[in-house]
């Protein structure tokens, strides 16, 4: 029986202390509710030092929660992990094509890089439509276009010989050029187009014989770089003939219509006015190069040269 007393009284006592933490216990939310109201009311005056506890409180378990922050940042890092190995190979791709855009150029530059300024560098894609030939920068030994046509517009001579010839595309594109000019009614003809090494050889030697290497060098390119060997430049004149590889052919309804018009055919004024420092050549209205027309669109637009196109060098001599 004293056992069941102990019992009664022991579930009596565990009553009495459940109400007592009941009662104890339910205060504070009335109380929280009441800190919230009052936050409510005085705004962030109260509610800051209620929540700071719970925040220095809460920063206990910030540390762990950090390490599930670092570890969810780490599954997130790892997935993102992908996506940035997946961004680094989508900037590549867009670096590339840009690149690509402008290897033409760099294409060249890396063939002679290793030499010295002023030293000769060799164009290492010669076939491409873009190379850069110049006084600084060669075609290589003996080069010589394996596409060569005769375009079929007006020369001021009649037989068909190497200096009538074209590589195929910029053929072509002269096709229509001389079309277009002719529809706008200028009539042009051609005067000099592709030049084999070996002619420019024999043009030059006679050159220097004549007025020595210095004085030749200013208006004739060494054999290897003469623009005229990639078969895709050409000087033009009026079909009259009249100052066909003169200077006094600037300045006429040619030279003008050539000047306004050449790219939106693929070519350029390759040797413009007031750029010989960039060039290495004196004003020549009359030769003009095939790039094609996105980039000769671009130079004619920024009145630039092939040479400020690709960043390179300026030539001086
Ligand atoms: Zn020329």
């Amino acid at each position: 029986m004293s056992r069941t007393a102990k019992v009664i009284i022991l579930f009596i006592a565990v009553i009495a202390v459940g109400w007592g933490i009941g009662k104890y216990t339910s205060p504070s939310p009335s109380a929280s509710q009441e800190e919230g109201a009052s936050a409510g009311t005085g705004d962030g005056v109260l509610a800051p030092p209620v929540a700071d506890p719970e925040a220095s409180a809460e920063p206990s378990a910030v540390p762990v929660a950090t390490p599930q922050a670092t570890a969810a940042p780490q599954q997130t890092g790892s997935g993102t992990e992908d996506e940035p190995s997946a961004a680094p190979t989508a900037k590549p791709e867009p670096t590339e094509k840009p690149a690509a855009t402008s290897r033409p150029a760099a294409t060249a530059k890396p063939s002679g890089g290793s030499g010295s300024e002023g030293a000769e560098l060799t164009a290492a894609e010669p076939d491409s439509v873009t190379v850069m030939v110049n006084k600084q920068y060669k075609l290589p030994d003996g080069y010589k276009p394996a596409d060569l046509v005769y375009p079929e517009v007006p020369f001021l001579f009649s037989e068909k010989i190497e200096k009538r010839m074209m590589r195929k595309t910029a053929a072509s594109a002269l096709e229509k050029m001389f079309a277009g000019a002719k529809s706008d009614g200028i009539h042009l003809a051609g005067v000099s187009a592709y030049r084999s090494e070996k002619t420019q050889t024999t043009l030059f030697n006679n050159y220097v014989k004549r007025d020595g290497e210095d004085k030749a060098r200013t208006y004739s390119a060494v054999p290897g770089h003469s623009e005229h060997q990639t078969g895709l430049a050409i000087d033009i004149s009026g079909s009259d003939g009249k100052c066909a590889a003169e200077s006094c052919f600037g300045g006429t309804k040619e030279a003008e219509w050539l000047a306004a018009h050449a790219a939106e055919y693929g070519f350029i004024i390759r040797y413009p006015e007031g750029k010989q420092a960039i060039t290495g050549y004196k004003y020549e209205p009359w030769h003009v190069r095939y790039v094609g027309q996105e980039i000769a669109g671009d130079i004619a637009e920024r009145g630039i040269t092939l040479e400020e196109y690709y960043d390179a060098v300026p030539v001086s001599n």
